[in-house]
């Protein structure tokens, strides 16, 4: 599999660790949207698409984000041990969408959205630039269950 184009949204956001949303097309007939590019501490890396976990109220069935103190359905306090811990006693709050299987693969993809990102923040530092329009995943919205 070859990485065939990677578009490139930079965030503005200059505080933020979130650099840049991309999309990303595979050997010119598949495409992953709502990829990101994260600054950490070692460098720029990329994270997958990914939801966040959610669990059901017992009240009401509603469904809500792990860290929601409330049920955001019915209002019903929600108990606070629902957070999974993983096997490294961190918790899991985002389920990955769609992800490489293995190393190779992530590296591959890794080094080819860094490097097209490097190149639009050039681009971005001439005059004149326009930033490409992507829609920008609003994965912030709660299922309201009715
Ligand atoms: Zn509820």
């Amino acid at each position: 599999m070859q990485v065939s184009e990677v578009r490139v949204k930079l965030i503005e956001n200059k505080d933020d660790r979130l650099k840049a949303f991309c999309s990303v097309t595979m050997d010119n007939e598949f495409v992953v949207r709502d990829i990101k590019i994260i600054e950490g501490t070692g460098g720029y890396f990329v994270a997958m698409p990914s939801r966040k976990m959610s669990d059901h109220c017992d009240k009401c069935g509603g469904k809500n984000h792990l860290r929601a103190k409330f049920c955001n359905n019915c209002g019903a306090r929600l108990p606070d041990e629902r957070v999974r811990k993983n096997g490294k006693g961190r918790t899991k709050l985002h389920a990955d969408i769609a992800h490489p299987i293995n190393s190779e693969c992530r590296r591959k993809i890794q080094e080819k959205v860094v490097a097209s990102f490097k190149q639009e923040l050039e681009k971005s530092k001439q005059p004149g630039y326009k930033p490409i329009t992507m829609d920008e995943p609003d994965d912030e919205v709660p299922e309201v269950v009715s």
